[in-house]
C-alpha cells in the first residue's frame, strides 16, 4: 500500500493533477491574535500531555469527493449516541469564522454556544480574536496532494511538537470531545491527507468511510445551479465543469484508496448509491467497523429522523430536520448531455470499473450484496 500504491492512479491521472484548486483562492478577513500566541498563553508552546487530560477520541471520517452524499450520511450518524456531526472541520477557519457562515444550529458559528465553547476551551479566547486566516492558509497549504510525503514522515515523527497546524487541529479536536462529551466526531471534510494528517495527531484514532458515488451523478450535481443558505441570503453554490469534476473526483478518490487504508485504525468502502438503496446495511458496516452498536435513526426502510447538527460547511441537506426520505438523486441519467457524461466517463473510468459502476450506458448498475 502507502505512496507505492497510490502511484498508478497518480500518474494514469497526472495530467489532471494539474488543476487549480480554485476553492483555495478566495480571500478572508482579518483577526487580531495569531494563534500561536494563544498557545503561549501559559508560557508554554506545545500541547502536552496533561492538557489532554488522557483522553482520546475517535474522528469517523467521511473521505472521498464533493458532493457524494457525504452531508446526508454525516448527519445521520451524527444522530447516534455518542456521535457529533461536526461538519468539515477542516473549514472551520475560512467558512466558519472568517466568512460566518452558519453552523448547523442556525446560528453564526462563532456565535454558536458549542462552537464558541469549543474555541474558548481550546485556544484560551473569544473565536473573534482567533487568526483565522493564518491558519486557513496553513490548512490549504498542508492539504495539497504535494504534501503527502510531509504527512508520512509526520506520521513516523508522532510528536506535534513545533509543527503549528498539528497542534492546533490537537486543541481543536479534544476541545471538541471536551465540550460536547462524545467520544466520536463525525467529520465530513472529505479530503484524504486531512484524515492522513488528523491520524498523526496525538490521542486521535482515525476510521475512514471512503463514501463513493457515480462520478457521472457528482459532476451533473457539480453543474446545478442551487442555494447556498449559508449565509441566510440568496447566493447560489459555487457551479463546476464537468471536466474539472471528474479531474477532482479521480483525484479524490485515488489518494484515499492509495492512502489511507494502513494509515488509519479503520477503513471501509460504501458506496452512496448503496447507502440509499439499504440505510441499514450500510451503517451497520460502519458500526462494525468501529466495534460499536447504536440504535439507528431510521424511520422504515428508507427515511431518517434529523435532529439539528453543529455541522461546520457541506451541502444545504445539513440544514434539513424532521424526517428525510433517502431517495437516489438519478437525474442525471436522463438529464446530462452526452458529452459530459462521455467526458467523465473517459477521466474516471479506472476506479468506475473497481467501484463496479457501469461504464457504458448500456451496463446495469450492481448493488453491494
Ligand atoms: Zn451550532
Amino acid at each position: 500500500m502507502q505512496i507505492k500504491a497510490i502511484c498508478p492512479y497518480l500518474f494514469a491521472w497526472s495530467s489532471l493533477f494539474l488543476i487549480t484548486d480554485r476553492s483555495t483562492n478566495a480571500e478572508g478577513c482579518c483577526a487580531m491574535v495569531k494563534i500561536t500566541n494563544v498557545h503561549k498563553r501559559h508560557g508554554e508552546d506545545r500541547v502536552t500531555r496533561d492538557e489532554l487530560n488522557g483522553s482520546s477520541l475517535t474522528v469517523l471520517y467521511i473521505a472521498g469527493s464533493g458532493r457524494t452524499g457525504s452531508t446526508i450520511l454525516a448527519n445521520t450518524l451524527g444522530q447516534l449516541d455518542d456521535f457529533f456531526a461536526a461538519g468539515e472541520l477542516w473549514n472551520i477557519w475560512r467558512r466558519g469564522l472568517t466568512e460566518r457562515r452558519k453552523c448547523g444550529c442556525g446560528s453564526a458559528v462563532d456565535v454558536c454556544p458549542v462552537w464558541s465553547a469549543v474555541l474558548q476551551r481550546a485556544f484560551g479566547c473569544p473565536p473573534q480574536r482567533i487568526d483565522a486566516n493564518h491558519l486557513d492558509a496553513l490548512a490549504r497549504k498542508r492539504l495539497r496532494a504535494r504534501e503527502i510525503p510531509r504527512i508520512v514522515a509526520a506520521g513516523r515523527a508522532g510528536s506535534v511538537h513545533g509543527d503549528e497546524y498539528r497542534e492546533t487541529l490537537t486543541r481543536l479536536y479534544h476541545a471538541v470531545r471536551e465540550v460536547t462529551r462524545r467520544p466520536v466526531i463525525v467529520d465530513s471534510s472529505k479530503s484524504p491527507m486531512y484524515a492522513a494528517l488528523l491520524a498523526t495527531l496525538p490521542g486521535v484514532r482515525v476510521q475512514v468511510v471512503h463514501l463513493i458515488r457515480d462520478a457521472r451523478a457528482a459532476a451533473f450535481s457539480h453543474g446545478r445551479l442551487r442555494d447556498l443558505p449559508d449565509f441566510g441570503d440568496q447566493r447560489l453554490m459555487r457551479r463546476e465543469r464537468p471536466l474539472t469534476a471528474a479531474r477532482r473526483w479521480a483525484k479524490g478518490h485515488a489518494i484515499a484508496r492509495g492512502l489511507l487504508p494502513g494509515r488509519v485504525s479503520g477503513f471501509v468502502t460504501i458506496r452512496y448509491e448503496d447507502f440509499i438503496d439499504r440505510p441499514a446495511a450500510a451503517l451497520g458496516r460502519i458500526l462494525a467497523l468501529m466495534d460499536r452498536s447504536a440504535a439507528l435513526p431510521l424511520v422504515g426502510e428508507r427515511a431518517v429522523r434529523l435532529d439539528p447538527t453543529h455541522s461546520i460547511s457541506g451541502n444545504p441537506a445539513r440544514f434539513r430536520t424532521g424526517i428525510a426520505e433517502l431517495r437516489l438523486d438519478d437525474e442525471w441519467r436522463t438529464a446530462m448531455p452526452a458529452r459530459d457524461r462521455a467526458l467523465v466517463t473517459a477521466v474516471t473510468w479506472p476506479l468506475l470499473i473497481q467501484y463496479r459502476y457501469p461504464v457504458l450506458r448500456t451496463q446495469r448498475v450492481v448493488l453491494a450484496t
